[in-house]
């Protein structure tokens, strides 16, 4: 494994001390994250991952997957990003945990990252911190949260059993979602703000044949109802203006995803909704600095995207070293 020692720039010979430089590292422990750590350990760079909590992203939430390829009758999220993590390791990914405190550029094109107070330098970054649900912003909703409001129905689904659950979305992951409560709640009522659904067919065709499911269409949740606990949810229909409260001990909010990359303080360039902007080869704005995953702009997100663009990263990441090195680093 390459791992380049520099020498920092000094004349007191007292102060020379060499440090390690990882040829990458990476960002985020999802699907594309792990990918890329698989990659870059069996082409023997030295690769560092960062992750914040649990290796896995937002897959390890999902409690099945049927359309990653290999799985004829699907795999759980957290069994599939397990085995990705041990296949990582197994090559020699090292993983450290802690959040991103800041990231620098030093002339030489060194870039250092600081977590936990400790500074970590490498010469190329892949971030593929991923993106986390969008909140409805509407009353109730921060104050319940955790006390009926949830984001994550693997997480939250047994606090509700025999119950009536209302959930927000109407996209692959409210959808999904759904179906699954259904095995615990009594109801599940599906606001949506249109009068169809965005998720995949064979997905509707699941919620449309769920005798536990019933739809509020065209409609907006406007205020999440409770004192101490979710009681239930304001909606109002946005064609005829109507009102009207379902009552209900749950809230489960599914409305999209808002890109992990505030803590990049535009070092590299983003979209509108701060989605990063990369080549074709997963490359930022900025050189030495790649992206995959969900937190990069696409047409499409999934863990199989994810990982052919980890893999891609990854690529690219070890031909920018092998340049690198076979010019100012040899
Ligand atoms: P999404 O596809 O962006 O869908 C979000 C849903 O929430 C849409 O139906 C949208 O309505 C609705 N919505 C957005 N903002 C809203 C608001 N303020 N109030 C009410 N409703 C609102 O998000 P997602 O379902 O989380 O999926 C994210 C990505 O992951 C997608 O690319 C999806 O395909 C992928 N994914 C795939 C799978 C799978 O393959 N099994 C599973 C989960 C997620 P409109 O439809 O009117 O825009």
């Amino acid at each position: 494994m390459s791992v380049v020692s520099i020498k920092p720039k000094t004349s007191s010979k007292e102060e020379i001390k060499e440090e390690i430089v990882y040829d990458a590292i990476i960002i985020g422990g999802g699907p594309a994250g792990l990918t890329a750590g698989i990659y870059l350990s069996r082409a023997r760079m030295s690769t560092l991952l960062i992750e914040k909590a649990l290796p896995g992203g937002q897959a390890i939430l999902t409690e099945i997957i049927e359309n990653y390829p290999g799985f004829p009758h699907g795999i759980a999220g957290p069994k599939l990003m397990q085995k990705m993590e041990e296949q990582a390791v197994r090559f020699g990914l090292k993983i450290e945990y802690g959040e991103v405190e800041e990231i620098k550029i030093e002339e030489d094109k060194i870039k250092i990252i600081k977590i936990n107070n400790k500074e970590y330098k490498t010469l190329a970054i892949i971030l593929a911190s991923g993106a986390e649900a969008s909140k409805l912003g509407v009353p109730g909703e921060e104050e319940l949260r955790g006390r009926g409001v949830s984001y994550c129905a693997t997480c939250d689904a047994p606090f509700f059993i025999d119950q009536k659950i209302v959930v927000v979305g109407g996209g692959d992951t409210a959808i999904e979602e759904a179906l699954y409560l259904t095995k615990f709640a009594q109801e599940v009522t599906i606001v949506h703000r249109r009068d169809r659904l965005r998720a995949t067919k064979i997905l509707q065709e699941r919620v449309f044949s769920n005798k536990k499911i019933n739809f509020a269409w065209d409609s907006l949740a406007i205020k999440i109802l409770g004192k101490e606990k979710v009681e239930g949810v304001l909606i109002q229909n946005k064609k005829t203006g109507e009102e009207k409260e379902i009552s209900c001990k749950g809230v489960f909010v599914f409305v999209g995803n808002i890109p992990n990359s505030k803590f990049l303080n535009e070092m590299v360039k983003l979209d509108q909704k701060d989605y990063i902007l990369t080549d074709d080869n997963m490359m930022t704005s900025q050189e030495g600095i790649y992206a995959c995953g969900d937190v990069r702009k696409k047409l499409l997100r999934q863990v199989v995207t994810a990982c052919g663009e980890g893999a891609t990263a990854a690529f690219a990441v070890q031909k920018y070293i092998e340049e690198l090195k076979g010019t100012s680093y040899k």
